[in-house]
Parts: structure tokens; C-alpha cells; sequence
């Protein structure tokens, strides 16, 4: 920033110096001009009277620091004091001017030097003309070696340096003092909205933090609750048999109960795993182009051992539509929502699985004929361990948190999840990705 003052403020500064400078020389040339017109003029004069007095050997006589020619009433030359008599000089538009209306003068580039000079043409009595020229840039040498212009350039140049680096030290000092935390001294009142802009996002991310923290410590609870339970069931069917008096039917039994609960530790610590990696979004493969359809017969070969268990038939439909995602969060996703379209199903029920796709977006769709979620528990069914029916989601091997990543797996891919349910009649559920290549 004080880069940027500094830079502005010595530009501005230079540039009135550039225009002042350049109006200066303009008013100094035109009068510098006007001046030399005038000398020649005197010059003139007294060269006509010299010449009247002594003839043509006056014109001799002259210093050379103006060119004199002597023209002739047809334009031949008479005298040139740089010797050249050649061309006819009436067409020059000083000489053809003195001609006409006693006296001429032109600014122009001389035929013998090719440098811009300055000519004065007078008619004498005898009708033939004398004329004197000066080359311009002795003008402005003259100028540029007399005028303490360029001293004074010189000298704003320092100090309009000086005065804008001292500008912007001024300017941003004060801003770099503020006290973000007091609000005590703002030294511009222009900054007052940006300061509050920068209070009201500093609340914001606080009070962020405090949700997200609040979150991860009422996770953290749940999850050491979730892990407890089988746990203790385990340690349990475990002691009891350590003490060596149970009957071999009740060992089988507590093995087949001990490798229950810990398959749902497993599936527990897998969930859990899966939901952390997605908080984190790290190490999450990058998306690439992929068919939704295939995704949706995949699921559907995976699960039918499971749905064929509990009589329930598994349709796929709709045809191959391609977007940009993560596969193996996708498959996760739909393989949640096609378990528990299975798991919360009657004996004999039916799962739809389905890709729809217009110019706007593209939706999967998963549908069951199955038990249905009460209105009341529609939105929170998607909070992480929350279940409708906790014993029978427990009984069933449900972790509460397969929603939990269907939502968050929606989220990473910008999709958005929609849910209709009917108590007794069956849920769809429906991830909505939109098309980032239409304009809205
Ligand atoms: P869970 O592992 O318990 O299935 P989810 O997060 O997948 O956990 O689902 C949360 C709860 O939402 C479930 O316990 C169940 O009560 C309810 N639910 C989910 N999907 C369905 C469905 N298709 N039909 C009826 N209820 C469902």
C-alpha cells in the first residue's frame, strides 16, 4: 500500500511537473520566435540601410550569423552570403510575401543546411528584396542553456520524491497502529465500515468455531458411547465364559453374539473413519468423469445377496449418465441409501434405484416400498447417530451414520439431497448434481 501511495503521489507529482514544463518551453519558444523575428526585422533594417549607404560590399561586411540573400525583381539571386545562387527564390513564401506586401516571413527547413530556420524577407526601393535567416535550433539552444527550468525540474523531482514517500508513511502508519481488538483510535472515519466489516466476520468465524467445536465434542461423546456399548457387551459374554461353567450351547451362542457386536465395531469405526476423512476432505481421490448408471448396477449386484435374504427385489433404471465425481464416496453414498432401502423394508419389497437427467441437472434417485420415516424425524435423520427406532437400527447393524455421509458426500459434490417419506408406505430419496457447464 505505501508502495502504491507513494508511486500515485510521485506520478501526479510528475506529471504537473511534465505539463508546467512543457507549457513553460511552449510560452518561452513562441516568445523566443517572436523576438528573433524581431531582431531580424532590426537587422534587416539596418542591413537595407547599410546596403543604400555602401552598395552590395556592406552585405560583405556582415557577421554570419544570419544568412542574407539579395533577390533580384524576377527571383534570380544577386548576393547569398552562403554562396549558393542558384534557384529562383520567388516561390519561398517570405520572398513571394515581401513581393506583394513589402515584407514576409516563414518558418521552414532550409534548402542548403536541411535544418528548420527562421526567415525575414524585406522589398527594397529599387524593388529587388533582402532577406535574412537564422537556423531554429540555435533558438532553442539558446533556451534550454539560459532557462533554470531544467534546475528547478530537477529540484521538484527530489522533493515531490521526498514528499510522497513522507505522504504515504503518513497515510498508512495509522492504519498499521489499529487496534482490531479496541476499535479505540480509527484515524480515518472512511474506515469505519471496513473495521465493523472485519468485527462482524472476526464474530463470525468465532462463533463457527464454537459450533464446529461444540459439534466435535457432542461427536466425540457419541462416538465413545457408540463404541462402549458393544464393548461392554463383549467384555460380558467374554467373562462369562472365562469362568469355564457354561454349557458348549451357550458358548456358541456368546461366540455368535461376540462376533455380532463386533462386526458392529467394525462397521462403527469404518463409518466413523469415512466421516472424518470427509470433515477433512483429505485424501479424498480427485473426481473424475464417471457413469452414474454402472454406479447404480454395481450397488445393486453388491447388495442382492443381502436384499434376496429378505425377499426384496432390487430394480435398476433410467441409461448410462456421466458426471464429475469421487466413485468410491459415490458408491458409498447410493450403497448406504440402497442398504437401509433394504433394511427398512417389508419381506417382499422393492428398491428402485434411478438416474434422471435434463439440461439443468442430473438426480439419482433411490425409492423404497418400505417402512417410511415419520414427518417429525425426516430432517434429523440425516445428524449423525440419530435413528427413528434405535433398538431395531442397533438390531439390524445400523451405525446411525450412513445419512451423515450421503449428506456430506452430497455436499463435497455440490449435489443437494431431497427426501419425500410416507409412514407405511416407503421413502425416496433424491441427490440432485447440478450441471456446471449451464448458465444460469
Ligand atoms: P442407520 O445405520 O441406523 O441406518 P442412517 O443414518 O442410514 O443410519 O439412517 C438413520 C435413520 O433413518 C435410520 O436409523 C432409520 O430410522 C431412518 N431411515 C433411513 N433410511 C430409511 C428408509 N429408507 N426407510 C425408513 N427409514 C429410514
Amino acid at each position: 500500500m505505501t508502495k502504491t501511495i507513494f508511486r500515485n503521489t510521485f506520478l501526479v507529482g510528475m506529471l504537473v511537473l511534465a505539463i508546467c514544463t512543457l507549457m513553460f518551453f511552449g510560452l518561452q519558444y513562441t516568445q523566443t520566435i517572436d523576438e528573433t523575428y524581431d531582431a531580424l526585422r532590426q537587422e534587416t533594417s539596418y542591413a537595407v540601410t547599410g546596403m543604400e549607404l555602401s552598395g552590395v560590399e556592406f552585405l560583405e561586411g556582415l557577421d554570419d550569423s544570419s544568412r542574407v540573400t539579395w533577390i533580384d525583381r524576377d527571383g534570380s539571386v544577386l548576393y547569398d552570403s552562403e554562396g549558393s545562387l542558384s534557384t529562383d527564390q520567388s516561390s519561398y513564401a517570405e520572398v513571394a510575401e515581401a513581393f506583394e506586401d513589402g515584407e514576409g516571413k516563414e518558418t521552414r527547413k532550409s534548402d542548403i543546411s536541411g535544418r528548420q530556420a527562421m526567415y525575414y524577407a524585406r522589398l527594397l526601393d529599387d524593388g529587388t528584396v533582402l532577406r535574412l535567416g537564422r537556423p531554429v535550433a540555435a533558438v532553442m539552444e539558446a533556451l534550454i542553456a539560459v532557462s533554470p527550468v531544467l534546475w528547478v525540474f530537477v529540484l521538484v523531482l527530489i522533493i515531490s520524491g521526498v514528499l510522497a514517500f513522507r505522504a504515504a508513511k503518513q497515510i498508512v502508519t495509522p492504519i498499521n497502529d489499529i487496534d482490531l481488538e479496541s476499535h479505540a483510535s480509527i484515524p480515518y472515519p472512511e474506515l469505519a465500515p471496513l473495521l465493523d466489516k472485519i468485527e462482524e466476520q472476526k464474530m463470525m468465524i468465532q462463533e463457527e468455531a464454537g459450533q464446529r467445536e461444540e459439534m466435535r465434542r457432542e461427536f466425540s461423546a457419541n462416538v465413545t458411547h457408540e463404541l462402549k456399548t458393544p464393548l461392554t457387551s463383549i467384555s460380558g459374554f467374554a467373562e462369562l465364559m472365562a469362568t469355564g461353567d457354561v454349557s458348549p450351547d451357550k458358548v456358541t451362542e456368546f461366540s455368535k453374539d461376540i462376533y455380532k457386536e463386533s462386526q458392529r465395531l467394525i462397521s462403527l469405526i469404518n463409518d466413523i473413519i469415512k466421516l472424518s476423512r470427509l470433515d477433512e476432505e483429505a485424501d479424498l481421490p480427485p473426481k473424475k468423469d464417471m457413469d452414474l448408471h454402472e454406479l447404480l448396477l454395481r450397488v445393486a449386484d453388491d447388495l442382492k445377496p443381502v436384499a434376496g435374504r429378505n425377499n426384496i427385489f432390487i430394480d435398476v433404471k433410467g441409461e448410462e449418465v456421466h458426471i464429475n465425481g469421487v466413485d468410491q464416496l459415490l458408491y458409498e453414498m447410493v450403497y448406504n441409501l440402497c442398504d437401509n432401502a433394504i433394511k427398512y423394508n417389508y419381506p417382499g419389497g422393492k428398491v428402485i434405484m434411478e438416474t434422471l437427467t435434463d439440461e439443468k441437472s442430473t438426480r439419482l434417485i433411490v425409492e423404497d416400498t418400505g417402512i417410511g420415516i415419520p414427518p417429525e424425524h425426516q430432517k434429523r435423520v440425516f445428524e449423525r447417530f440419530y435413528r427413528v427406532d434405535r433398538s431395531h437400527s442397533q438390531e439390524i447393524g445400523g451405525t446411525g451414520l450412513g445419512l451423515s455421509i450421503v449428506k456430506h458426500g452430497a455436499m463435497y459434490h455440490d449435489a443437494e439431497v431431497s427426501m419425500e417419506s410416507t409412514p407405511g408406505k416407503g421413502t425416496r430419496i433424491t441427490i440432485i448434481f447440478p450441471k456446471k457447464d449451464v448458465e444460469k
